[in-house]
């Protein structure tokens, strides 16, 4: 648990005595719908703690818990529509069922339509008695300011690497491995726990190290082969773009303090890539890497095998430089 900041523990307190409505935002959005769930359920608990062991917390971890109503983004859809929202005038309509207080999490708030801002505001602005509205987003700026003037703001900052990495130590992970995993999990421990818990990303890892080295070769590198690693990642196409920028990215540093790369447990790639490319082609190709995943983002059905042929030989061009 990120127990180790303020704001998050001003929170947690809080839920003893709560607000009417509440933002609270992570860049990793999962932190921040992890958080808003805690918060909920120590609303709920009756020590306020979130204890797990309470009839309240049994409910609330059951999905039992009938004074709690989450809503987010419906199957298919890429926004919270207005007919989500309504729902929770529906929600509203009784009285609370534990006589407690009733809790409205709205996951993935920056997908609220502004329509559905608007529709939510007149129940936030004349809330009823005993009822906590909790937003979670991954930028508070993507609320509409008259939602956020009503909510207390809160940031949940991303913690140092270093503090990470410890955490992950302290679990008893090999320091190498929780070396890489603090640094690509950008500050989130929800994140690195989902990249410990990725089987195939060590698989994804190490074909972008083989395409990166034979990137790094001297002779003309096989446009076959190179195309066959890139294709193997199939639907974690971005994953692998990424991880091979990320190996070039610590090529560009090279040579530094370990804790520095990305990729700590890849010295060795990293030192044969410094050593063929020069910052110029390394900059270039890194762009060239993120320019794809953010196509392949977007238009997910835009096909691989063409893509990666554009790639390979814009990458080639760059190496003749
Ligand atoms: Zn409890």
């Amino acid at each position: 648990m990120l127990m180790s900041y303020s704001v998050r523990s001003f929170l947690m307190d809080s839920a003893k005595n709560p607000a009417s409505a509440y933002c609270i935002s992570a860049k990793a959005p999962e932190d921040a719908v992890r958080a808003a769930r805690e918060f909920c359920q120590r609303i709920f608990c009756e020590s306020h703690t979130a204890c797990g062991t309470c009839l309240p917390c049994r409910k609330f971890e059951a999905g039992n818990m009938v004074d709690y109503l989450e809503i987010g983004v419906q199957e298919g859809q890429d926004q919270i529509r207005i007919g989500e929202v309504r729902g929770i005038a529906e929600f509203l309509s009784g009285a609370a069922y534990e006589g407690g207080y009733r809790c409205i999490h709205v996951v993935y708030a920056q997908r609220l339509t502004v329509q559905s801002q608007n529709f939510l505001l007149k129940t936030i602005e004349e809330p009823p008695n005993n009822v906590v509205f909790v937003f979670s987003v991954d930028a508070i700026h993507k609320l509409l300011p008259t939602i956020r003037s009503r909510c207390m703001e809160m940031v949940l900052e991303s913690l140092p690497r270093k503090e990470v990495f410890q955490q992950l130590c302290k679990k008893g992970i090999h320091e190498q491995q929780a070396a890489y995993i603090a640094a690509w999990a950008g500050g989130s421990l929800i994140q690195a726990e989902k990249i410990l818990a990725d089987e195939q990303l060590a698989q994804i890892r190490q074909k972008a190290t083989a395409i990166a080295l034979r990137l790094a070769t001297k002779r003309n590198p096989s446009m076959y082969l190179l195309e066959q690693d890139f294709l193997s990642a199939g639907k974690r196409m971005p994953e692998i773009l990424y991880a091979i920028a990320s190996l070039f990215a610590d090529a560009a540093l090279w040579p530094c303090s370990e804790l520095m790369l990305n990729n700590p447990d890849a010295v060795q790639t990293i030192d044969v890539l410094a050593r063929q490319f020069t910052l110029p082609q390394i900059q270039r190709i890194i762009e060239l890497l993120n320019q794809r995943t953010e196509r392949k983002l977007r238009y997910p059905q835009f096909r691989d095998d063409l893509m990666i042929k554009s790639l390979i030989f814009d990458i080639l061009e760059v190496r003749a430089w």
